[in-house]
């Protein structure tokens, strides 16, 4: 690919599961990438193992839960990364809770770092995609967004706005050449199902990996500019755990 051709991405919950996995997938793909999350230390590893494949990534701690600051974050992120062609909101968080036990503080939590940041990453990006007519916008949802579970009600709420995010999204910006994918994939064995406010015994080894989500995101992140995948469902060849 020549310099002109070089596409640059960024993914934001690059340092874990499929997050860091798309961001390997695009490193071999030859696409520069900007990782953003928490974790400077987990993001230099990935980093660092992108770098190994001959692609530059560069690392961003940024605590997308204060989403006053998001918008502004990501804008100076790609001023010095360079233009994004390709913005892969992936970061979310799980929560398991009936709604009856779930605290508002809870709910909010788990609506600002699910949709609310994702709104103020793309924000962030948007007006330099539309300047330069072209962009890709990939959103990490979930099968939770089409069929609600007991016990994952305020992340089914998050998800399914995640969705009308993502749909809305792609028909004000497709004039602008802006396509926006959303992603909703089925389990998949990743540290979200040992985070403290998941609480679920399902059978992992029949989860998706998060190598085989990152494939369908470098796939939808690829296609040639006249095409575009709205939404892609990809489950366990299980079904639903
Ligand atoms: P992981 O827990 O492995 O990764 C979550 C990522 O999000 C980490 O990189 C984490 O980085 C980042 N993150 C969490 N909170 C913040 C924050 N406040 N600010 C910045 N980054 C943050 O989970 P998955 O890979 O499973 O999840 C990725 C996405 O996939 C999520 O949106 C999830 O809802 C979705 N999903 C997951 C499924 C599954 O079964 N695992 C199924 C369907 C969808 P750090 O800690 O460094 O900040």
């Amino acid at each position: 690919m020549s310099v002109e051709q070089k596409r640059r991405a960024l993914i934001t919950g690059a340092s874990s599961g499929i997050g860091k996995a798309t961001a390997l997938a695009f490193a071999k793909a030859g696409i520069d990438i900007a990782l953003v999350s928490r974790s400077v230390e987990k993001l230099t590893a990935v980093a660092a193992a992108a770098e190994h494949v001959g692609v530059t990534a560069k690392v961003y701690a940024v605590d997308l839960a204060c989403v006053d600051r998001v918008q502004e974050q990501i804008q100076a992120i790609a001023h010095e990364f360079g233009d994004i062609d390709i913005l892969v909101n992936n970061a979310g968080m799980g929560y398991t809770a009936n709604l009856s036990d779930t605290p508002l503080h809870d709910w909010q939590r788990v609506i600002d770092l699910n949709i609310t940041s994702v709104f103020q990453c793309t924000m962030g990006i948007l007006p330099a995609m539309r300047a330069r007519g072209t962009g890709t916008i990939i959103n990490v949802a979930s099968i939770a967004a089409k069929q609600p579970f007991p016990g994952w009600g305020a992340y089914s709420v998050s998800k399914a706005g995640l969705i009308a995010l993502s749909q809305t999204l792609a028909q004000e910006e497709r004039a602008h050449g802006i396509r926006v994918t959303a992603i909703c994939p089925g389990a998949v064995n990743t540290e979200l199902w040992d985070t403290e406010t998941v609480n679920a015994d399902f059978n992992r080894s029949n989860m998706l990996t998060p190598a085989i989500v990152a494939q369908s995101i470098l796939h939808a992140a690829l296609l040639p500019p006249q095409a575009a995948i709205d939404e892609l469902i990809l489950m366990p060849s299980a079904g639903v755990l």
